[in-house]
């Protein structure tokens, strides 16, 4: 019998996470959720999902912005084999207003956590020679918004990030890749389109369509599925030469915001 593949998701207990989370469950992979929430919140999701697919699922609980916590949970998660870099934040504001420790925590969740995950778990892939590194980029890796710098900034980094793991760790059968989605309907867009909605006195289904939908060439949001299943399909025999690449998610092409517009 062949043993099951380990994979850890960040951020694993909501939104896109949780999707790619229940994805590798139902295709036989055991699977580490994580979140920051106390053990028994993460515990009760974990089995949950063991109780609908039948393979081990665990809780592993870490702030990441603490790398104190970051290290003890990863003391318990070096034998991963599939590393999804996922957990993440938004707030908004422009540059000049934007409150210090909100740059510092986006910076710490979206980037400096995968810079200090992935060395734990690098060791056991070299010796498997096999191993997937999975970023959670996004759109804006590649583009920008306005008044989102510190998420662009480590949107950015981690496109950077991706490719130099690619090309380091190639020769041991791992690939490091980042999948940019456009916009997903999850609880951290809902939140953004909420806050524009009361702040201008505009109707959510409205700012939807006209600040958000009209962005992808298709104009529909991308789907868990679509993200999950991208993500599962990077982990099976044939993608082995798809290696530091950005996997765009976006209906066909994403047109950032008119400037004119935005200072209207
Ligand atoms: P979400 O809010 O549902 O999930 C984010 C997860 O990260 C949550 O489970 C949260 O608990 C966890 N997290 C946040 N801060 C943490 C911390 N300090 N320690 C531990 N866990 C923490 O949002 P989502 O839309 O599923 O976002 C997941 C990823 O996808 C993010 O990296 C986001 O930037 C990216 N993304 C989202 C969209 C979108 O439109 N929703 C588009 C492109 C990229």
């Amino acid at each position: 019998m062949t043993q099951r593949k380990k994979a850890l998701i960040t951020g694993s207990t909501s939104g896109i996470g949780y999707a790619i989370a229940t994805k590798f469950a139902q295709h036989d992979i055991d699977v580490i959720l994580h979140g920051s929430r106390p053990e028994e919140h993460g515990n009760s999701i974990a089995s949950a999902l063991h109780q609908l697919y039948h393979v081990n699922v665990s809780y592993a609980r870490a702030d990441l912005t603490k790398p104190a916590e970051i290290d003890e949970m990863m003391q318990k998660a070096k034998d991963t084999d599939i590393l999804v870099h996922n957990a993440g934040i938004q707030y908004v504001a422009p540059h000049h207003e934007f409150p210090p420790e909100k740059m510092q925590q986006l910076l710490q969740v979206h980037l400096l956590a995968p810079l200090l995950i992935t060395p734990h778990v690098l060791p056991h892939m070299m010796e498997k020679k096999w191993g997937r590194v999975i970023i959670m980029g996004s759109v804006h890796s590649h583009h920008v918004s306005p008044n989102k710098t510190p998420y662009i900034t480590a949107k950015h980094g981690l496109h950077g990030y991706c490719k130099s793991v690619a090309y380091d760790y190639e020769e041991y059968g791992i690939t490091c890749n980042e999948i940019c989605p456009g916009f997903v309907d999850t609880d951290l867009v809902r939140k953004q389109i909420q806050e524009i909605a009361d702040r201008e006195n505009r109707t959510y289904d409205e700012v939807m369509q006209n600040e958000f939908l009209i962005r992808h060439a298709n104009g529909k949001f991308v789907t868990l599925e679509e993200i999950s299943q991208t993500a599962y399909s990077l982990c099976i025999p044939g993608h082995e030469q798809v290696n530091g690449q950005s996997l765009h998610l976006d209906g066909g092409g994403w047109l950032p915001p008119s400037k004119k517009k935005v200072l209207a």
